[in-house]
């Protein structure tokens, strides 16, 4: 009996050659723009102790109480997770290395998270993430260069269809004295509350707001809101926030439900959302986290950063239309023959040597079934070179999309023709 045919797990998916290409083309992109804004690459592990999510994500939170794959290190004992969000690691990686030490930190990240969710369009177990932070920094210009810079970035994509939303968490002692109030209004409507917000009631009931749950939405319209309990700092600071981002005319609107379902935030908090991929609306989400770094064991320092969804951003592209065909291949060579087969070889050669991008036939077949590879494979032009041409020294360009008329061309020319061709669009 044969072997039944193994899966990838459930949620975690193969991204194939197609697909593949919009993502080195949007990786590409957002390198430009990283590095248009002095951002600089990190890499940390994709595995990290437990404890540091616990204790930067929060414990009451989704992510910590049942999103995450953690297990046992067999060999030790330890306790690992796979990291279902990058500023955790970023920040203990800044720690761990000193790189505060001399100068602030504009860095980024970009890679798969993990979260044990229900699969579904737009949420997966295995998603990536573009992660920015900005470290050591206090003041709200970064939190509005971190805003501007997003709205560079769809502009740059061609993304139309998203909307900003901002708010303020305050500062510690505004939020404890908003929670005080949350809890004793919440408490009225106990039977009204959900199992989780039951549960989050006197533990964490800021995040209740953030439920997504239709029944409790009114509750959550009559809550006590954390915007009247401000402190003049955090007033001062999201003022100037705004004033920035009205200077450089971005749109914006303040939603005071907006809480993020991490822990580390405080004062400026903002999603990027679209209405085109439903329930899976926020595609770009941050904020401000000035206590983190003194949580996770470093000297008190600011900070302020966001990410992003790869999938959804992708998927918002297609669903806008947005994404054009790319080709990955400028030259598709045909040959049989074995004076023609030798020739080809070192044909493909030197056109890889002018810089073109050249798929060289092999496995033989005949000049008909070798033209529907050719043609299937999304390249530019065909170059066909049979023993005739070998002989001769030439090559037959042709071209495979648009019209344009098939040449004979000398293999000395064939590079600079068909770079001069490509230019020409
Ligand atoms: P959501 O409310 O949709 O669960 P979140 O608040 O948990 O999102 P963040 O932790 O802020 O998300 O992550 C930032 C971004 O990463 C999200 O805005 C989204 O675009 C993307 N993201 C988060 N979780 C998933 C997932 N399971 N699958 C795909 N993308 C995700
Ligand atoms: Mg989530």
């Amino acid at each position: 009996m044969s072997n039944p045919p193994l899966q990838a797990v459930r949620g975690m998916n193969d991204i194939l050659p197609d697909e593949a290409r919009l993502w080195l083309w949007f990786e590409d992109t957002v390198r430009e723009w990283l590095d248009s804004y002095g951002y600089r690459n990190i890499r940390m592990p994709l595995v990290e102790p437990t404890a540091l999510f616990k204790r930067a994500i929060g414990e009451v939170t989704d992510i910590v109480e049942k999103e995450m794959y953690s297990f046992e290190d067999s060999l030790n004992g330890d306790q690992l997770t796979l990291r279902p969000e990058g500023t955790a690691s970023c920040v203990r990686a800044v720690i761990q290395h000193n790189l505060l030490y001399n100068a602030p930190q504009r860095l980024y990240y970009s890679g798969p998270m993990f979260r044990h969710e229900r699969p579904q369009k737009g949420r997966y177990r295995q998603f990536h993430q573009i992660g920015v932070e900005a470290l050591g920094y206090a003041d709200p210009d970064i939190d509005a260069e971190q805003i501007l810079m997003c709205a560079r970035l769809w502009r740059k994509l061609g993304l139309r269809d998203v909307t900003l939303q901002i708010n303020t968490l305050g500062d510690a002692a505004a939020r404890k004295q908003h929670r005080e109030k949350l809890i004793a209004y919440l408490e009225q409507y106990a039977d009204l509350l959900d199992e989780d917000a039951r549960r989050r009631l006197h533990t964490n009931p800021l995040r209740i707001l953030d439920s997504k749950n239709p029944a409790m939405q009114e509750l959550i319209t009559g809550a006590p809101k954390l915007m009247d309990e401000l402190h003049e700092d955090a007033i001062l600071h999201f003022e100037a926030v705004q004033s920035i981002l009205k200077q450089h005319e971005v749109v914006y609107e303040i939603n005071p439900r907006l809480v993020r379902g991490l822990d580390y935030y405080n004062r400026t908090v903002f999603e990027w959302v679209t209405d085109r991929l439903g329930a899976q609306g926020t595609i770009c989400a941050g904020g401000r986290y000035d206590g983190l770094i003194e949580q996770i064991g470093g000297k008190p320092a600011a900070a302020c950063g966001f990410a992003m969804g790869i999938e959804r951003l992708l998927s918002l592209l297609q669903e806008e239309g947005e994404v054009k065909p790319l080709s990955a291949l400028d030259v598709y060579l045909v040959h049989q023959g074995e004076l023609a087969d030798a020739m080809a070889s070192v044909l493909a050669e030197q056109l890889r040597d002018a810089g073109l991008r050249v798929a060289l036939h092999s496995g033989g077949g005949s000049f008909k079934s070798q033209m529907k590879k050719a043609d299937s494979s999304s390249a530019r032009f065909a170059l066909i070179v049979g023993d005739d041409e070998a002989q001769a020294g030439q090559a037959t360009l042709k071209p495979l999309r648009g019209d344009g008329e098939q040449l004979k061309l000398a293999q000395a020319e064939l590079a600079q023709t068909i770079n001069k061709m490509i230019k020409k669009g």
